[in-house]
């Protein structure tokens, strides 16, 4: 996807302030965090957004939300707690194309969300 900014983000043609990289998954802090901790963790292949998922793409997305858990732990917002998004299309307010788990921590979460 050559115009994929989180495509551009996991091949290092735009500098991503990086936290995690593994054999299927990146993960690096939000350009404009909403929190104390606010990563996005991203699949190295693009897929749009979830409306896109294949039964196949089970294992990635189960890998994304276990990374979203292990890299709250290492910020230490395990026993806290933390937010998990996926915004999917515009209602939600998805504005990269490219699936992403936002993980927010540090600080307290309303319910509803807005
Ligand atoms: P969403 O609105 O769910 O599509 O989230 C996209 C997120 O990407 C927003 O929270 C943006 O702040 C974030 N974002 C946009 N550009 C960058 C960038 N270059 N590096 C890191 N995060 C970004
Ligand atoms: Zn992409």
């Amino acid at each position: 996807m050559p115009d994929c900014l989180f495509c551009k983000i996991v091949s290092g043609e735009i500098k991503g302030n990086i936290v995690f990289e593994g054999e299927r998954l990146v993960a690096f802090r939000d350009i404009n965090p909403q929190a104390p901790m606010h990563v996005l963790i991203v699949p190295r292949r693009h897929i749009d957004s979830l409306n896109e998922l294949q039964p196949s793409d089970g294992g990635i997305v189960g890998e994304m939300v276990r990374r979203a858990a292990a890299i709250a732990e290492e910020h230490g917002h395990s026993a806290g707690g933390y937010r998990t998004v996926f915004n999917c299309n515009a209602d939600a307010g998805q504005t990269v194309f490219h699936i992403h788990l936002h993980v927010l921590g540090g600080r307290k979460f309303g319910w509803p969300p807005g």
